[in-house]
């Protein structure tokens, strides 16, 4: 008998047919005799329409109430997956995040979690119970409750899988696992059918939309297996573990891609010790997460400092780097909203030349600029002009030869 946590994304209990569906899938894992834990986003668009409601009432809505509020959204699908099972005949029982010991800390609207204590599930699952967890959600040792940030119910599953020591991890989505590359933007690109957690959590630092990266840091930690499948079909999906993929000869494994890219450059500033701390202190304080960052070299003491984050942040970001700016004796602050950022990623990079020219050489081919590079060990990022991306993907799926992969 295996312990199975089943995570389904809101697009797979959008409506209720769609909720039965899941139910007989859950009940067809429990029927081949294993315990099984759910988790469950909200349905479809629920937490858009949520936030969309918040701020018909006000500019700003208070962070609590917007958690309580979003929180509700995964009470909905779980209580209503735990109906559709119990009239197939299942036993099952829905639980809060609260409830199946989720404590984060307080951090409204990205909450991290601290720890899981699965008491709760562990008695239910010994009740024969399948557990419906709401997913993204959690409480505060005040016991206020949180939501863990956008896409979050994927970090729910992993957790609790983490902490019920499961035999494995399984999200079921709308598409039908991890692709070398976007299929929309590359109908050729090929579903892997392993990656390790390394190259994952790249991928899906760096766009790849299918797992939320937090999720993927947490299996690699507790070397949780997840699998990523449809929820739609019968097809096998993806399996996320260790070291996948040391001995593949294409050291490539995948493209990513995400236009949710602002830049800022702050012109003139004085180039001596304390100016890189004075702008990004502040902005670590706000929890903005930066990603490039760039400074050029000086000419007369004077340079500029680029870096870029999500688009969503940078009002903020600029509300705290202007002033900075300003106070330091920096000349103006600039944004570019039109740039996206492509990657390659591969474990077998490292420690192997060429893969920069060759995909520097690709990009050129196509006359696509690269404005800035990033690299990890197992990553080469460009930023370039959003309206190519689909050019550049394109370009440097065929250049890493991935429809072969
Ligand atoms: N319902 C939340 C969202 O839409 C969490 C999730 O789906 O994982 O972001
Ligand atoms: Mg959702």
């Amino acid at each position: 008998m295996a312990l199975i946590v089943q995570k389904y994304g809101g697009s797979s209990v959008a409506d209720a047919e769609k909720i039965k569906n899941v139910a007989c899938r859950i009940a067809k894992t429990k029927e081949e005799g294993n315990q099984v834990v759910v988790v469950v986003s909200a349905m479809g668009d629920t937490t858009d329409e949520l936030i969309r409601m918040a701020h018909q009432v006000s500019q700003q809505p208070q962070e609590r109430e917007l958690d309580v509020l979003l929180f509700t959204g995964e009470v909905i699908s779980s209580t209503l997956l735990a109906m559709a099972l119990g009239s197939l005949g299942c036993k099952a029982v829905s639980l809060t995040g609260a409830q199946a010991g989720i404590q984060t800390d307080s951090t409204y609207s990205r909450a991290r979690i601290l720890r899981v204590d699965p008491k709760r599930t562990v008695n239910e699952l010994a009740e024969d119970n399948i557990v419906i967890v709401a997913g993204f959600q959690g409480v505060t040792s005040n016991m206020d409750i949180t939501t863990l940030g956008r896409g979050g119910s994927d970090t729910t599953a992993v957790a609790l899988a983490a902490s019920l020591n499961a035999d494995v991890c399984q999200i079921y989505t709308d598409v039908e696992g991890v692709y070398t590359a976007d299929p929309r933007l590359v109908p050729e690109a090929s579903k892997l059918d392993k990656i390790g957690y390394e190259e994952m959590l790249e991928m899906a630092s760096y766009g790849a939309k299918v797992i939320h990266p937090r999720a993927v840091e947490l299996g690699q930690l507790y070397n949780m297996p997840i699998l990523v499948a449809s929820s739609f079909s019968d097809r096998p999906g993806t399996i996320i573990c260790k070291e996948a993929s040391m001995e593949v000869k294409n050291k490539v494994r995948g493209i990513a891609h995400d236009t949710d890219v602002a830049k800022i450059t702050v012109v003139g500033v004085p180039d001596h010790p304390g100016i890189a701390a004075a702008i990004f202190e502040p902005l670590a304080k706000a929890n903005i997460s930066v990603d490039t960052i760039v400074q050029n070299a000086s000419i007369e003491n004077i340079t500029d400092l680029t870096f870029t984050v999500a688009r969503s942040d940078l009002n903020k970001v600029m509300s705290i780097v202007e002033p900075v700016a300003k106070s330091v004796g920096g000349k103006q602050c600039v944004t570019d909203c039109t740039l996206a950022k492509v990657s390659i990623i591969g474990a077998g990079m490292q420690n192997t030349p060429g893969y920069a020219a060759r995909m520097f050489h690709a990009l050129s081919e196509q006359g696509i600029n690269i404005q800035l590079i990033t690299t990890s060990e197992i990553r080469i990022t460009c930023i370039i002009s959003e309206d190519r991306v689909k050019d550049a993907v394109r370009a440097l799926h065929k250049a890493f030869e991935l429809e072969i992969a």
